[in-house]
């Protein structure tokens, strides 16, 4: 329960469903009273069964069934709609609480969902008006009342669709601009923990990746010789000269200042090596940096290959030894030394 409340506090989605489930399960309680009190028992039932599923819907939150607890909100007030538009609720006011309950019910899905569940939601009330005549259980709504909610909840669900397509592409954004550097367009640190995660960096991989460290040599130097400026537009070139060594697939984070991390997924060591030579030499022979600074800039780097299941963090940490050994060496040199003539071989 303690740990359901931390959840709670540290999970946005988490804490709507629950809150929103909360507050419909006491709206449900208080009108399914009512209306019993009010002779009108059949609606008092189907209002408390529904409130029955929300509060199952609340306990399921806190299983591994959660992914099941949005759908199933909007399921139990389209459940609530239904029951409100065939009985008519108290003075068939039934249909003015449908509105609130069919956009509460779009909102919390994902845009595909909530487009199915509009369409299949408007389908089943037109056909639900169309035989409500022939069929004495069902309110007998005139034509101008039933045509005009079909029209008011098109309206209303496709201004909600629109809201949460907006929301949506607001959140990709967000999510992007959390983990991209401002200066270099490259990932910053904070794509370790969101898009590689666990789930990348350990089950995701069946073959073995390879973490390049690199660190811009005597860049303090540059720095001062040349002005703070000359030193960004040095950063924006060396990270274009390593997004371009790379696949789409593989990762180019600034990790500090002018130290870079590489993920090259699904790459052996000996391979790793033949990018990480591309990548030092294109640096050094880079003419715009030349210019820049009147003479080569290097690059050092440290490797460290990633298996399934290891821990990224201990990978970053040998490849930060052995970047801390290509210095001491002379600096402009990768490490650990391969020679990629040989062939590799598997072990
Ligand atoms: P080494 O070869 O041992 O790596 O020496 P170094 O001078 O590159 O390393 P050091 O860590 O002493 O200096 C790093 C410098 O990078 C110092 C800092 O001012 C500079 N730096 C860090 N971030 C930025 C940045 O965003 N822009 C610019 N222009 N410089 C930066
Ligand atoms: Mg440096
Ligand atoms: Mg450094």
């Amino acid at each position: 329960m303690k740990a359901f409340c931390e959840r709670l506090q540290h999970d946005l989605s988490l804490a709507l469903t629950f809150s929103m489930t909360l507050v419909g399960c006491v709206f449900l309680s208080v009108f399914g009273i009512l209306s019993w009190f009010n002779s009108n028992y059949i609606l008092s039932v189907c209002l408390l069964t529904a409130m029955l599923f929300g509060i199952i819907n609340i306990v399921l939150l806190n299983t591994k069934y959660r992914y099941l607890t949005t759908p199933n909100l909007s399921i139990i007030c389209a459940f609530i709609c239904f029951v409100l538009l065939i009985l008519g609720g108290k003075d068939e006011t039934g249909l003015l609480w449908t509105f609130p309950l069919l956009m509460i019910s779009i909102a919390i899905l994902r845009v595909f969902q909530a487009l199915v569940f509009s369409v299949v939601y408007i389908v089943s009330v037109a056909y639900l008006f169309s035989i409500s005549q022939s069929v004495s259980w069902i309110v007998d709504y005139s034509e101008v009342v039933s045509s005009r909610y079909i029209f008011s909840s098109m309206a209303l669900s496709a201004l909600t669709l629109v809201l949460i397509k907006i929301q949506d592409n607001t959140n990709k954004l967000l999510e992007l601009k959390n983990i991209t550097d401002n200066l270099t367009g490259l990932y910053n640190r904070g794509v370790i923990s969101t898009v590689l995660g666990e789930k990348a960096a350990r089950r995701d991989s069946v073959t073995k990746s390879t973490l390049l460290l690199l660190d811009i040599d005597h860049f303090k130097v540059i720095n001062d010789d040349h002005g703070h400026l000359v030193g960004d537009e040095i950063l924006v070139h060396f990270s274009e000269t390593l997004q371009s060594a790379i696949r789409a697939t593989d990762f180019a984070i600034r990790w500090g200042g002018e130290e870079f991390l590489v993920i090259l997924k699904h790459c052996e060591l000996h391979n790793a090596y033949a990018t990480a030579e591309k990548i030092r030499q294109s640096i050094q022979n880079h003419q715009e940096i030349t210019s820049l600074i009147g003479k080569p800039m290097t690059v050092s780097i440290g490797l460290a290959e990633i298996d399934q299941g290891d821990d990224i963090n201990h990978a970053i940490k040998s490849a930060d030894k052995e970047l801390y050994y290509a210095k001491a060496n002379g600096r402009n040199k990768i490490i650990p030394l391969i020679d990629t003539m040989q062939p590799a071989f598997s072990q």
